[in-house]
């Protein structure tokens, strides 16, 4: 076992909290107004990008009153890494037809973009009526397709961050706050 210097009193794997239950539930809360202002009471189709996105999916959606569907899709993910390697590929794709429908596509969080820029093109050959992108987390800082979201929960710095949906190695999903994942226990430096 790693020695761990730094700990958080919220989990021992977390070397500080980023966005505290309390927090997220707030900016949630905020966001769901956003929706409202942006939406109305219209009919909206959900897109939600699993695994990560579950926890934010399914506490937005409670936020808003209007009618929603809701679909997934599954993309393939970094493994058991943390820095994002490759071309993102689907995995599992809609269910639901989007045609003449107004979509929301929600992520957990933006990073280099290439996730949201894939699934965004596969929404817009399915001609939906409109597209807006939701996601909790962007890491600015980061990006290499440039991609702005419609909505965003917050902007944050350049670290690995794991709790409310987010994973290492599907570890973590089910932490109530957003985290820093202690580096000793991330991958080797040369991954890095
Ligand atoms: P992108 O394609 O924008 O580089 O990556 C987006 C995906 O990478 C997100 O859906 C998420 O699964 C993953 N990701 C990016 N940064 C982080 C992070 O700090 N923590 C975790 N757990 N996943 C991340
Ligand atoms: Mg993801």
């Amino acid at each position: 076992m790693p020695t761990r210097s730094k700990t958080s009193k919220e989990h021992p794997d977390l070397e500080s909290v980023m966005f505290t239950e309390a927090q997220i539930k707030k900016r949630v809360r905020e966001l769901g107004r956003e929706l409202r202002a942006a939406y109305g009471q219209g009919e909206f189709t959900i897109v939600s990008i699993i695994n990560g996105a579950v926890m934010f999916t399914a506490d937005l959606m409670r936020e808003i009153d209007n009618p929603v569907r809701l679909d997934c899709i599954r993309i393939s993910s970094y493994a058991d890494r943390t820095k994002s390697v490759g071309t993102p590929q689907i995995v599992h794709s809609l269910t639901i037809d989007i045609a003449k429908r107004h979509v929301l596509l929600i992520d957990d969080i933006l990073d280099t973009g290439k996730t949201i820029t894939l699934v965004a093109g596969l929404i817009a050959k399915l001609r939906p009526a409109s597209m807006k992108t939701c996601v909790l987390l962007d890491k600015q800082g980061r990006r290499e397709v440039p991609f702005e979201a419609d909505f965003v929960g917050f902007k944050i710095p350049d670290r690995f961050v794991v709790g409310y949906g987010l994973d290492f190695a599907e570890r973590y999903r089910n932490l109530p706050c957003i985290g820093v994942l202690n580096p000793k226990l991330q991958n080797p430096p040369e991954w890095a």
